[in-house]
């Protein structure tokens, strides 16, 4: 579970702990026996997501008022990491059911939705999918084309094709981004839908590299009925905040692959024997393992600035990009190297490692590829230098006027402009 180096026991609550335990309990009890058996099957079972919405897995962060646990984003990311380490597909549902399906209802919706909805959501009643993705709008959400119209009797009538939408196929209830008009200046206005998925048309279950359990759906929707969520117009700021938290899931994803791998890797080391000596001895395989606990532990201290900056109410889209584009490249690398120590043992199916190591590979590419990140990390970047150089420019006319500019005086040295650091900026691409 936590490691004894971690920083973690500082950030979280007791309550914390004890229900970090139980997703343990939980791990070794429903999920470790079957985990096999379900990728073989490519199904991940109904009755699953019932227990684990019993458990509390399913509302970690809402509050306990709407029948959640009322748990920070650190205890959510280390729940999903507990679950990544027994079935990648499971905690990437678990991952997206938290911090969209959830999240999104949560934070936007109006009080009347949310009473309709909770605790249903959050008890393991119904599974719910969050679809964004569509056959021509992935990392550039602009391209989305799924309409939804406002019908004479007020229901707004929804008409789509959404792909790769995870379990949309399976779910209950669908939460749907859709174009629902235009603004003033004539761009498209996009919106968030209730919708009930027994009106969606299911177009198949997409095969996938990794997560092969979980129900990857193609689906269309053809004059499906649904409910505005929040404010008509806000659906892609609230989608993109909703995938702000997600990313700190992605990240619990990527260091419980990482590390489950290394335990392999590890195990294998001290008992396969190569040329008359256990291959531990050899330093080239000893390297790989230090270059993975170097990452791994990195990628920890990355999730942990960012949870912490979430859980305090600060902007942390920047931080959660840093930690999810190095977590889940890291996660790639920590498997992909736990394979080569196991040989071809760890590239069969008679341990998990390959596993992990297709699961890992979705890490990078889910709720925001790689690349994306790096975008997101580049212009907040280029953002706060724009700032910094405006304050500057500002600071510096204001002087040259003789206005008296607030300043900090340091022991023997000239007054500058006091530091107040720069608004972020949190728009950005999902
Ligand atoms: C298993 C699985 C589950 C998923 N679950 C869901 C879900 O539940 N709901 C949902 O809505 N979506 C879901 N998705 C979709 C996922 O979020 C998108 O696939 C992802 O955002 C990337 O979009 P894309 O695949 O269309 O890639 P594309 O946008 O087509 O990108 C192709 C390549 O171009 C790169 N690229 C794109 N734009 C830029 C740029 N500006 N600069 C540099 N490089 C760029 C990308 O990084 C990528 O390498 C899921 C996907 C998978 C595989």
């Amino acid at each position: 579970m936590l490691h004894t180096h971690s920083l973690y026991y500082d950030h979280l609550k007791a309550e914390e702990l004890a229900f970090l335990r139980k997703v343990a309990d939980f791990c070794a009890r429903e999920i470790a026996p079957h985990a096999t058996e379900w990728e073989e099957t490519e199904e991940l079972p109904r009755d699953l997501f019932t227990k684990a919405g019993r458990a509390g897995l399913m509302g970690v962060m809402a509050p306990v008022s709407v029948g959640g646990q009322g748990f920070g984003k650190l205890c959510y990311a280390l729940t999903i990491e507990e679950l990544a380490r027994h079935c990648g597909a499971f905690a990437m549902n678990l991952a997206a059911h938290n911090a969209l399906c959830v999240g999104h209802p949560l934070h936007f919706a109006s009080e009347e939705l949310k009473k309709k909805i909770f605790p249903s959501v959050l008890n393991g009643d119904w599974m719910v999918a969050w679809a964004l993705t569509e056959p021509n709008a992935g990392s550039d959400t602009s391209g989305v084309t799924t309409a939804a119209t406002l019908q004479p009797d007020g229901i707004w009538e929804l008409n789509g094709h959404k792909t790769y939408i995870t379990m949309g196929n399976h779910s209950d209830r669908m939460i749907v981004m859709a174009v629902s008009g235009v603004d003033e200046k004539g761009r498209k206005e996009f919106s968030a839908y209730w919708i009930n998925s027994a009106g969606a048309t299911k177009v198949r279950k997409v095969p996938t590299a990794g997560v092969c359990p979980s129900n990857t759906s193609e689906l269309k929707l053809e004059k499906v009925s649904g409910e505005l969520i929040g404010v008509r117009g806000k659906g892609q700021n609230a989608a993109l905040a909703c995938l702000d938290i997600g990313r700190l899931g992605i990240v619990g994803m990527s260091l419980g692959l990482g590390r489950a791998a290394m335990e392999i890797a590890q195990q294998r080391m001290l008992t396969r024997k190569q040329f008359g000596k256990r291959i531990a001895q050899f330093q080239a395989l000893q390297f790989m393992l230090a270059d993975c606990e170097v990452e791994l532990r990195a990628a920890e201290a990355l999730l942990l600035q960012a949870a912490v900056m979430s859980d305090r109410g600060q902007c942390h889209t920047l931080e959660g990009s840093i930690a999810k584009l190095y977590a889940s490249e890291v996660a790639s690398r920590a498997c992909n190297r736990c394979l080569q120590i196991c040989g071809s043992w760890g590239y069969t199916r008679d341990t998990f490692v390959e596993r992990y190591w297709r699961d890992a590979r979705l890490c990078e590419i889910g709720e925001g590829s790689s690349e994306v990140q790096r975008f997101i990390i580049s212009r907040t970047l280029h953002k706060e230098a724009e700032m910094t150089a405006s304050r500057s420019r500002s600071w510096r006319r204001s002087r040259a006027r003789g206005r008296g500019c607030r300043r900090v005086a340091g022991a023997g040295e000239s007054a500058g402009p006091l530091r107040i650091p720069p608004r972020r900026a949190c728009g950005r691409t999902g």
